[in-house]
């Protein structure tokens, strides 16, 4: 079945019944608290969502949501790009006391007629976050930015500067 675009909002138990499923782009600034860990808000996060139910007449919200996102590197703290992907797999209940109910392979979407999608996979991206972001190498980083690192006879700022440099040196 084809995916429809994705809505802000959807009524979940309908959708669930009717097994549909939704892909699209939701902007990183509509979520606020994932917001507040990140150094840049521009950007999109990739969703895909597909609503339905299970042997056990379990409503599901199988899902996916990916982003690369900039935080601020612990050690030169300088921005670094990190790649998230939040899987989904959540039992839609209408309380707590359902959520109980439900099999361990689920976690728990509490939510009454309307669910909001942005809300929903918010949590999740916080949680695939790493507690500490770091370079994998910051010296890279911090060769861009060192004065003394010119290319000779050049004006023109040069994204290669640095590996032409590193070449330069070999000889
Ligand atoms: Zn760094």
């Amino acid at each position: 079945m084809s995916k429809a675009p994705l809505p802000n909002t959807v009524d979940p138990r309908r959708s669930a019944d009717q097994g549909l499923s939704f892909q699209g782009c939701v902007p990183l600034k509509r979520f606020q608290r994932l917001a507040t860990y990140l150094v840049e808000q521009e950007g999109v996060v990739n969703v895909s969502l597909t609503f339905g139910v299970d042997e056990e007449r379990i409503r599901y919200l199988n899902g996916t949501a990916e982003a690369s996102v900039q935080m601020l590197c612990q050690r030169c703290l300088e921005p670094v790009a990190i790649g998230i992907k939040a899987e989904l797999n959540l039992g839609i209940v209408r309380d707590d006391e359902a959520a109980q109910m439900l099999p361990r392979r689920y976690d728990p979407l509490v939510v009454d007629h309307e669910l909001d999608v942005s809300e929903a996979i918010e949590e999740e991206l916080i949680l695939t976050l790493p507690l500490i972001a770091t370079h994998e190498d910051c010296e890279v980083k911090t060769d861009f930015r060192d004065p003394d690192a010119k290319p000779e006879g050049d004006d023109k700022p040069n994204p290669f500067s640095v590996l032409a440099q590193l070449k330069g040196n070999k000889h």
